[in-house]
């Protein structure tokens, strides 16, 4: 037992010596001018950041004369599609054969908006087999920093698509901002930071929007786009969870929506017609921290939202499988729904000094 413990003490040490630090991702500014080709890829599920942010960086190094694809590890919300370039995404479940051809020819593989290679599901592995150089840009927790070549991680941004500007900017590329990047990059920034109200609107955020604006944003058209554009069975789903499937703990400042997965037959829920419910709690008077958990059959996926000084990456990490941000993450659980939300529920009572001592 004390071997095998002073082994693994020796292999870490090996390990944080001789690993390979990611490199500052300006050291790939002088290589833009050479043509590769280029994979771009995001989390499973992409949602505005993800997919804006990857379009973005799309539109700009199309411009020069790279060969770029981008894949998506999953399929997305229907509401994404209105982004210009979305048509020529890659779906991995649906056109595997295509993407892995992409994957083995890149010569840079630009990982956007996660911080573990596992967050791309099935493509994990071919990700973690490829030959191009792997570059991370990304503002989640504790990224896996061995496995990125060059990159740029900070948790003090807003969203990937405010990173995207910012590389464009800092490689001396300002001029190349167009409306297509304007509107990929804007409707990334907009979500993630819930319409500019998150803490992490910084005045660089605003200052980014007016440079877009500058260059041909049409911003009300991208609210339009993903705000306005839901089936009316949507709504009768949202209706119907917060009547029926939504539980409000007081004493604990909480709030959990769990859905069952006959709901999700019975409105003929889609990809993405389930984001953002987990704010709906969260305006409740008093409630600190909001919980959903949804019966995705082959998994339940939990989302967890907080206000103020609960963290809920951490709280994430511990019991669900999962992480995110300070104030939004998310993960997942093998076990029936049930105990999910059992265990939700025991999670909640250990953290209840933290819960009920909030402050407005
Ligand atoms: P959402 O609840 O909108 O799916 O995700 C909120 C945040 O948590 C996002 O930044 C997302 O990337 C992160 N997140 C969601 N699910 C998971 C998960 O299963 N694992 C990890 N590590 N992060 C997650
Ligand atoms: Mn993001």
């Amino acid at each position: 037992m004390v071997v095998q413990t002073l082994v693994q003490l020796v292999c870490k040490l090996f390990y944080h010596t001789f690993a390979p630090f990611m490199q500052p991702i300006n050291n790939i500014f002088p290589l833009l001018s050479q043509p590769k080709k280029v994979l771009i890829t995001m989390h499973q599920k992409p949602d505005g950041d993800a997919m804006g942010s990857a379009l973005g960086l799309y539109h700009f190094l199309n411009q020069f004369g790279h060969d770029v694809t981008v894949v998506s590890p999953t399929n997305w919300a229907a509401f994404l599609n209105w982004m210009p370039g979305c048509d020529k995404v890659l779906d991995y479940d649906t056109n595997g054969g295509k993407s892995d051809t992409a994957i083995d020819e890149a010569d840079w593989i630009f990982c956007l908006d996660f911080n573990i290679l596992s967050r791309t599901k099935r493509m994990e592995e071919k990700l973690k087999g490829a030959k191009g150089e792997r570059i991370l840009i990304d503002h989640h927790r504790e990224p896996q920093t061995e496995v990125f070549t060059y990159g740029i991680s900070d948790t003090a941004k807003s969203s990937t698509a405010e990173m995207v500007y910012d590389l464009i900017i800092d490689s001396g590329n300002a001029d190349k901002i167009n409306s297509d990047i304007g509107a990929c990059l804007y409707a990334g920034v907009m979500t993630d930071t819930g319409s500019f109200r998150f803490p992490s609107t910084t005045a660089s955020v605003h200052k980014m929007v007016a440079e877009l604006k500058e260059r041909g944003l049409e911003h009300s058209h991208v609210h339009e786009a993903l705000f306005d554009n839901f089936l009316e069975t949507r709504f009768r789903f949202i209706g119907h969870v917060l009547l029926n499937r939504m539980e409000v703990f007081y004493e604990y400042n909480t709030a959990l929506i769990a859905i069952p997965q006959i709901d999700l037959i019975k409105y003929n829920v889609k990809t993405g017609d389930t984001e953002g419910l987990v704010n709906y709690p969260l305006s409740i008077q008093g409630i600190k921290l909001a919980a959903i958990i949804i019966d995705r059959g082959e998994e339940r996926k939990s989302s967890f939202r907080s206000k103020g000084g609960f963290d809920v990456n951490t709280f994430a990490r511990k019991y669900f499988n999962g992480g995110g941000h300070f104030n939004a993450a998310g993960g997942f659980n093998k076990e029936p729904l049930e105990e999910v939300v059992e265990k939700f529920k025991a999670a909640m009572k250990e953290n209840v000094e933290q819960l009920s001592s909030y402050q407005f």
